[in-house]
């Protein structure tokens, strides 16, 4: 382990181009060392296609990286659950099977996303949306990519149907907007096994996207996902404010999880987020540390 004297800070979720952000995950890692960050986490949607590059662009920089994944779980609306895995090995059998079971769900659903807008009168096609996703990979043939709605977004808003990503979403693209549809998801059961057969350790992210209704909801559904063999908890993020930041504490402390935490940068695509920034907190260098030492590496 790294001995440091001063503290310094680090990103423990982030998206690249490799799911839906708009840098390329070498870029990220170059963003990472130009805000003076240390250490790094890739976190990308449904694929650890994005993984190699960072970790090479890493060690040339000299900044410490994990690979990691963010998957979504089965979860009752209105709420969202999102697991990222730590420390998944991105070339082993059991994520390549895993992210190409979660992208199958997506090749389901796009379809039928399009066709909903198209019977709105919007008129795009899959194809746009396909190329909009591949136009910023480095490899676009050789790369399978999760193509999600803010691709869809970029296509409206490029061919003038809304005026930003985020209108995109209100109205045509949010849960509960009448062209959404939902992929076919994982249990949580599933996704915490399938991030530890992959060599990782699950997490739950941003825990306010739960949308729970009060704390002992809150706490059954960690207690329920520890009982899985949930790992840590993310502690900072950019959804989170003082109060969620001290009722994840809490919970943390009293599993016995890990604490960690993330910007969930974007680039361009959540213009509201700077990479290393959570809200207004910075993310301490020892949850990286603690990470990497629950992971023997
Ligand atoms: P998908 O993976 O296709 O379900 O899309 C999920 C992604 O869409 C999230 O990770 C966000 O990046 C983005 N997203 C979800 N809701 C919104 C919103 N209201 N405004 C902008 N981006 C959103
Ligand atoms: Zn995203
Ligand atoms: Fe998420
Ligand atoms: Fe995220």
């Amino acid at each position: 382990m790294t001995t440091t004297t001063a503290t310094t800070y680090v990103d423990l979720h982030c998206h690249s181009t490799a799911s839906d952000g708009t840098l390329s995950p070498a870029q990220v890692v170059q963003l990472a060392r130009d805000s003076g960050l240390s250490a790094l986490a890739l976190t990308d949607h449904d694929t650890a296609g994005g993984i190699h590059e960072a970790q090479n662009e890493a060690n040339r920089l000299g900044i410490d990286f994990l690979p990691g994944i963010e998957i979504s779980a089965e979860f009752p609306h209105p709420g969202t659950l999102h697991i990222l895995g730590y420390g998944v090995n991105p070339d082993s059998p059991q994520l390549k099977s895993l992210t190409e079971t979660l992208l199958s769900g997506r090749d389901n659903r796009n379809p039928r996303i399009i066709e909903k807008l198209n019977q709105l009168g919007v008129a795009i096609t899959l194809q746009e949306v396909e190329d909009e996703a591949k136009k910023d990979l480095a490899d676009p043939a050789g790369s399978k990519k999760p193509i999600g709605r803010p691709h869809i977004a970029a296509v409206l808003l490029r061919k003038g149907y809304v005026s930003s990503v985020k209108q995109a979403f209100d109205k045509y693209l949010a849960q509960g907007a009448p062209a959404y549809f939902d992929k076919e998801r994982l249990t949580p059961r599933q996704a915490l096994q399938c991030i530890r057969d992959s060599g990782g350790l699950p997490v739950l992210a941003h825990p306010i996207q739960l949308r729970t209704e009060n704390d002992a909801q809150l706490d059954r559904i960690v207690k329920d996902l520890v009982d899985l063999g949930l790992a840590g908890i993310e502690i900072f993020h950019s959804d989170h404010d003082a109060t969620w930041v001290a009722k994840c504490t809490q919970l943390a402390d009293h599993y016995h999880l890990l604490k960690t935490g993330g910007s969930d940068f974007h680039g361009t695509n959540k213009k509201d987020i700077r990479l290393g920034v959570a809200n207004g907190n910075r993310v301490p260098r020892d949850l990286f540390d603690n990470l990497r030492q629950a992971l023997g590496r």
